[in-house]
């Protein structure tokens, strides 16, 4: 049975509600309700079914219900390179990286490819409870209507993601155009578009229905589009001081912030410094590309008077340790950049959407590359993953309040098979998640009040399907890379 009816409320029991948000905590035998896309109230089992004693239930059997995941910065368009071999000796340095595979796999990718890319990354989200997604997508050879195709796998999904295409030079001027075009095309039908509303699927005996409750007071963004945008941009390091002209003026136009790595490996300041005689963070922000709607991939390489000049423009900037150990290009500063107010957030740079990986990731690095186990406590870590990234959503979406469960915030939700055999609390919650919690306990994710999985099975895509059409197409995709048949 799949309930067409978004605003029938529905309750979840038994639940060891971690609430997170500005004062957490953790309901024991709690329960939650659910109307359309938002938490409606929230308390103990009792209290709740004595007060709507009749809504659909689900009973969560005590399992632990967190807010869903964010992430801050990915790339759907990379699921393919998963186990691709690079042709030629290994690469060196990142900016080997770059050429020898990103820029050979996003140029062999047609539009059924970004489709498929992009479903794999979004089964991957609902089975790791992280349904709010910020994209950066390239494939040269298919820029036009790129940007819509991973719209519609996104709705398809059921899951919320703000999608950008990146311009660059290094592939000449006229795909630099036809960049620039995708991303201002997009814009204006994102902006135009309203959502499908989002519906609860919710599989439930029928015998206890009742009417909608009609005096919930909940924000009125039920229907407020899963799909926002950005301006994309690559880097620096592959962007005239024309082209970045032409994204401002463009960009300006259709009132959007840019996504854009920035200072990602060292070799971004030395292209920076020779392009122009300014560090990185400087020659953008005198492009006028800065600000608080821009974000700002990585900072790796940023020195204090860069630093404050993020902090003073409000410019946000993600980090993604993952993707920085693996392509070995060092530490974000990102604990100096959090004390000189610069917001960050937390991304995976297309790693796998388990953002408890990246957490871990962060808590580990930064402990390693200090030689101080102080460095980047728990909590901060859980900060990061959680209300900064919510606070970074608002610029998508600026009704919805995510990362926590409370009246009014979006039920965006994720179920874990935990029963720890350490006492659970709401203050040592962060160290449960980064030392007890693995991705294999996720049982049920939803977005919006639409529920994407449940026992582990996903409702709205089908898995095998796309399993099974992903493989084909990534092997004819590394066939044309390994040929250099695409360039
Ligand atoms: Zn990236």
């Amino acid at each position: 049975m799949a309930t067409e009816t978004p605003n029938r409320p529905w309750l979840i029991t038994h639940a060891r509600l971690a609430t997170l948000g500005d004062d957490p905590g953790l309901i024991e035998d709690g329960a939650l309700l659910v109307q359309g896309a938002h938490i409606a109230a929230l308390g103990t089992s009792t209290e709740l079914t004595t007060r709507y004693p009749a809504p659909e239930r689900w009973d969560a059997a005590g399992q632990l219900v967190l807010p869903a995941s964010m992430c801050a910065h990915t790339h759907f368009y990379g699921a393919f390179a998963r186990g691709m071999a690079i042709p030629g000796e290994p690469a060196a340095n990142f900016p080997q990286i770059l050429e020898r595979l990103w820029w050979r796999l996003d140029k062999a990718l047609t539009l059924e490819d970004v489709r498929y890319s992009a479903l794999v990354c979004l089964v991957d989200a609902i089975r790791h409870g992280t349904t709010t997604l910020i994209d950066h997508h390239a494939s040269p050879n298919s820029i036009e209507g790129s940007l819509d195709v991973i719209a519609e796998a996104v709705q398809e999904a059921g899951l919320r993601a703000s999608l950008c295409y990146e311009v660059t030079d290094r592939d000449g001027p006229e795909r630099a155009r036809a960049g620039i075009a995708e991303n201002v095309r997009f814009a204006k039908s994102a902006n135009q578009q309203i959502s499908k509303s989002p519906t609860s699927n919710l599989q439930l005996p029928t015998s206890n229905l009742q009417p909608p409750i009609s005096n919930l007071q909940l924000p009125t963004s039920n229907l407020q589009s899963p799909i926002s945008s950005s301006f994309g941009l690559h880097a620096s390091l592959t962007l005239s001081d024309e082209t970045l002209a032409d994204c401002v003026a463009s960009a300006g136009e259709a009132g959007l912030g840019f996504h854009i790595h920035v200072a990602e490996d060292q070799a971004d300041q030395e292209d920076s410094l020779s392009k122009s005689g300014r560090r990185v963070v400087h020659r953008l922000h005198d492009a006028g590309i800065l600000g608080p709607r821009t974000v700002a991939a990585h900072c790796v390489h940023v020195d204090g008077p860069e630093i404050a000049l993020l902090a003073e423009t409000g410019t946000w900037v993600t980090h993604q340790p993952r993707s920085n150990m693996n392509n070995g290009v060092g530490v974000a500063p990102v604990e100096a950049m959090l004390r000189a107010g610069v917001n960050v957030a937390l991304g995976n740079d297309g790693f796998s959407n388990q953002m408890f990986a990246e957490m871990k990731a962060a808590y580990l690095v930064h402990k390693l590359w200090q030689r101080d186990p102080r460095a980047m406590p728990g909590d901060l870590v859980v900060r990061l993953a959680y209300a900064h990234n919510a606070r970074l959503a608002r610029v998508f979406w600026p009704d919805l309040r995510l990362g926590e469960l409370r009246e009014g915030a979006a039920a965006d939700l994720v179920f874990l098979d935990y029963s720890p055999t350490t006492p659970l609390m709401a203050g040592n919650l962060p160290w449960h998640l980064l030392f007890g919690l693995e991705a294999s306990a996720i049982t049920a994710t939803v977005c919006a009040g639409r529920v994407l999985m449940r026992d582990r099975r996903l409702l709205t895509l089908d898995e095998e399907a796309i399993t099974a059409r992903s493989r084909e197409l990534a092997a004819a995709v590394w066939d044309r890379v390994s040929r250099g048949t695409v360039v």
